[in-house]
Formats: C-alpha cells, sequence, structure tokens
C-alpha cells in the first residue's frame, strides 16, 4: 500500500517527500510504478521506499509505531507549549537602521517597560507549561532600559521553581558597560549582536540615530568580549545595498569569529515596509545573493573552515535528520502564540516579535492580552492565537498541501496580513516561499548530484 506524499518532477527524476521529513528520488518507471502501487519486488528502490515510510508493509498499527518517533522528531513542538518569550523592554534606540522593522515613520521612540511591569511580565510568562523556555531580551536597544532587564532576570530566578531558563539579550553592543556586562556574564545572559558585513554595507545599513557610523564601535566590542573568552552571536540582515557584497559578508564574520551565519532577507515591516523601494529587493535578486554566498560557504567548508549557513541548517535538520528545532517561522502551525510570545514596553503581549512590530504600524491585530489584565491561558486560548495557528498549518493550506517542500517548510501569518489584509497568502509570487523553494532547492541539487563532499558539509551543518 502507499502512503501519502508530495512529490516534484526535476530533470528525468521524482523528488518524493512524506510527513516523517523523508525524501526519496526515484526514476520515472518506478514514480509510475509507486502511483499504481505496483513496485515490483525486484525493483532496487523498493527497500528504501519501505524504510522511509513511502510504502506500508504489514498491518497499519506496525507502520504507525514504526514511524512514530520520525513524526514525533518533525512535530514534538506542538506538545511543548510557548519556549520562547521575547521582552521589548524600550523603543528607544541609539540607531537608526533604513530597515528598521519595530519602527514606523510615526513612531515616538521615548516607551520604557516599568519594573512593576517587567515583574507581571515575566510572572506571565512563567505560567507555561514548558519546563524549559528562553528569555530574550531586546528592544529597540534593549541596554537603553538595562535597569529593568537586572530586575526581570533577578525576579525570574526567585521565583523559578521548575523551570530552566536560557537568558539572551539582543543587543546592537554600543552602549555596553563594564558593569552590564559583569552582571550579563555572572547572570549567564547569552549575548546576540547584529553585524550586517564590512564597514561599508554596516554603516550603510546601521547608522547612529542623529548621524555617524557604528561599525567601528561595534566591531571594537564583540572583540574585546572575544578576548576576555565572552561568546557573542549575530545577526545579519540583507538589504539592496548588502545584495552586491556575499563574499564580503561572509569574510567579516569569520573576521569577527563567527561560526557561522544566518542569511536573513528583510521582512516587510516597519522602516522596511515604508522604505521597500529604497531598501528591498525582488525575491529573485535575493535568491541570486543567497546562491553566491551559498557557494562560497561550501567552497571555505570543503577546505576544512567549518562554517554553517544557519537558515540552510534549519531546513538540513528536518531533510537529514527527521528533527525539527523549535524555529518559529519554519513551524507548522508556526511559533504565534503557541511557541513564542512578545511582551510590549506597555505590558501588551502579542504573537511574536512580528505581530508587536506591526503594533508599532497603529495595528493591534495580533495582540493576546496584556500582563496586568489577563492570564496566559487567556492568551493562548484566544480568538487571536487560534486564527494564527490555523494559518500557518502548511498540510492544510491549499498552495503548500502538495508541495513537495511542504514536509520542511513554514508561513507568517503576520506578514501575509501586513502585506495583503488577510492571514492568508494569496499571492502566488510570494516573496518568503520563493526563497524557502530557493533554499531548499539548492539543497536538493546537491542531495541528487551526490557529490559525497559536499553532502558531508551538509551533514555537518546539522551537528
Ligand atoms: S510556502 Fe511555498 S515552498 Fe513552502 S510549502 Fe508553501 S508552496 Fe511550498
Ligand atoms: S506569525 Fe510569522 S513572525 Fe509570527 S511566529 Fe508565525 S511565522 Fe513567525
Amino acid at each position: 500500500m502507499i502512503n501519502y506524499f508530495n512529490f516534484e518532477k526535476r530533470d528525468g527524476k521524482y523528488l518524493l517527500t512524506n510527513d516523517f521529513g523523508k525524501y526519496a528520488f526515484v526514476n520515472e518507471d518506478t514514480f509510475h510504478a509507486l502511483v499504481q502501487d505496483k513496485v515490483s519486488d525486484d525493483n532496487p528502490a523498493k527497500q528504501e521506499l519501505l524504510d522511509k515510510g513511502f510504502l506500508i508493509k504489514g498491518s497499519m498499527e506496525g507502520f504507525i509505531q514504526k514511524n512514530i518517533p520520525w513524526l514525533q522528531g518533525m512535530k514534538g513542538y506542538c506538545l511543548c507549549g510557548t519556549a520562547l518569550h521575547i521582552f521589548a523592554v524600550t523603543n528607544k534606540c541609539n540607531l537608526d537602521c533604513i530597515y528598521c522593522q519595530a519602527h514606523s515613520k510615526s513612531s515616538v521612540l521615548e516607551h520604557s517597560m516599568t519594573k512593576e511591569i517587567g515583574r507581571r511580565a515575566i510572572e506571565f510568562a512563567m505560567q507555561t507549561p514548558n519546563k524549559s523556555i528562553t528569555f530574550e531580551f531586546q528592544g529597540g536597544e534593549p541596554l537603553l532600559n538595562f535597569p529593568v532587564i537586572r530586575e526581570m532576570i533577578d525576579y525570574s530566578k526567585q521565583i523559578n521553581t521548575d523551570k530552566e531558563i536560557v537568558y539572551t539579550i539582543v543587543t546592537n553592543l554600543l552602549g555596553l558597560t563594564e558593569e552590564m556586562l559583569a552582571y550579563l556574564v555572572e547572570n549567564d545572559v547569552h549575548i546576540c549582536t547584529s553585524l550586517d558585513g564590512p564597514a561599508c554595507v554596516h554603516n550603510h545599513n546601521r547608522p547612529r540615530r542623529g548621524g555617524g557610523e557604528s561599525y567601528a564601535g561595534v566591531m571594537d566590542k564583540i572583540h574585546g568580549l572575544q578576548k576576555r573568552g565572552i561568546k557573542v552571536n549575530a545577526i545579519e540582515t540583507t538589504t539592496n545595498f548588502s545584495l552586491k557584497y556575499p563574499k564580503e559578508i561572509i569574510d567579516q564574520y569569520l573576521e569577527a569569529g563567527m561560526n557561522g551565519i544566518f542569511l536573513r532577507p528583510l521582512t516587510p515591516l516597519g522602516m522596511a515596509d515604508a522604505d521597500w523601494q529604497k531598501v528591498g529587493y525582488t525575491p529573485a535578486e535575493f535568491m541570486a545573493f543567497y546562491q553566491q554566498a551559498f557557494d562560497y560557504i561550501v567552497k571555505l567548508n570543503l577546505s576544512g573552515t567549518y562554517f554553517p549557513e544557519l537558515h540552510a541548517s534549519y531546513f538540513l535538520k528536518k531533510i537529514l535528520g527527521s528533527y525539527a528545532d523549535n524555529y518559529m517561522e519554519l513551524r507548522s502551525p508556526c511559533g504565534a502564540g503557541v511557541g513564542q510570545m512578545s511582551y510590549y514596553h506597555d505590558g501588551n503581549v502579542y504573537t511574536c516579535d512580528e505581530g508587536r512590530m506591526l503594533s508599532e504600524m497603529g495595528d493591534q491585530s495580533f495582540l493576546l492580552g496584556n500582563v496586568m489584565d489577563n492570564s496566559f491561558n487567556d492568551a493562548v486560548t484566544s480568538p487571536v492565537c487560534a486564527a494564527v495557528c490555523k494559518a500557518s498549518i502548511v498540510e492544510a493550506l491549499p498552495k503548500c498541501a502538495q508541495c513537495v517542500y511542504q514536509p520542511y517548510c513554514g508561513v507568517c501569518p503576520v506578514v501575509n496580513y501586513a502585506s495583503t489584509n488577510s492571514l492568508y497568502e494569496s499571492n502566488s509570487r510570494d516573496f518568503r516561499c520563493t526563497v524557502y523553494k530557493g533554499i531548499m532547492q539548492i539543497l536538493f541539487d546537491i542531495l541528487e548530484n551526490g557529490d559525497p563532499k559536499k553532502i558531508e558539509v551538509l551533514k555537518s551543518w546539522i551537528d
């Protein structure tokens, strides 16, 4: 008997995928035999199709038992409860990034969370049933409200009885003082910054508010932290200015001592949306940049420098490992509410950071409640949470249900809503779909071509 699968014809071969995250390449004859459930015992592909759950042999109960671990690996996040809690403790910022997704042109950048709201946000977040959670401090620039971050971390440790909490701060580092650093190190807070590339790219994308360059200041802090053995990660954001510098951006990451890069396209929210004509690009332009950067990264890895591209590695964990990291954008349903929540300075709680960013554009559609008036349970059982969950189940979306990349993919109702006024994507040339499809095509090309050295590189990225 055949199990449900999706497929795509590519150069004489067929790529098959299924809900267990398994894939197989079969030739035309095998494909036709498979759809008629007539794969003969002497077909060399038969054992692989059985092993990977494309064919069912024996009892259905036995088939289910055999494949439960794969399904758990691919969908385990559904049973965990909200893991990521993002506290945007201020909307003030000392930079004026040309793509800022957290501000709109009308934003008034003077609001900060109070200690009382901070404590209530911690109490709210601790109501999640998940025992392993992450508290991420963001802004604006979170160091501009450091006393509240301290209060929240101290308070969470004081009231915690049964949770493992990872603390992270996403900061441009420019305002980091010795005193702040001592506190962050003492409390094991992971530090993540933004680095968009070499000086010309970083300074173009991330100027200081009021004028001036920020590259030298950030690199100085990164090197200073590393000299003292303090690990710092970085996030890259790609503008149309960045597109000319794929190799230079990677080299900058190597020079900064980073052990990988996440090549991120812009999200069309806030200033990135308002100024898309100035900072944006087509998905094809982004993919041309990505392909060049990816090829360069693979070359580096082949010559002995371990350096993963993290966007690819999220896909590869599912494709090669049948294991889905709890990465919110590639979940189905996505992480909105059930995987992450974002808390703003006024105590408002949103489905995710992007839902919170939309509120800066004057739209409260993704508001789940407020820490002063509502409980965690109110938020996860709200109609907003249910609507976003439903809209992000790729298995049920007409465009995605039969897509061969569907087991590994995800959609974003906030971005859909921001661009089309509907939670459901209605533009057939959707940006995110084209980029995700493009990245997966690159990966499956390598897997299909079978160069063992390149496949080893991809495998090393999922470790
Ligand atoms: S978003 Fe695009 S690539 Fe992803 S499953 Fe849907 S159709 Fe496929
Ligand atoms: S709605 Fe979009 S931004 Fe929010 S968690 Fe889902 S995929 Fe991520």
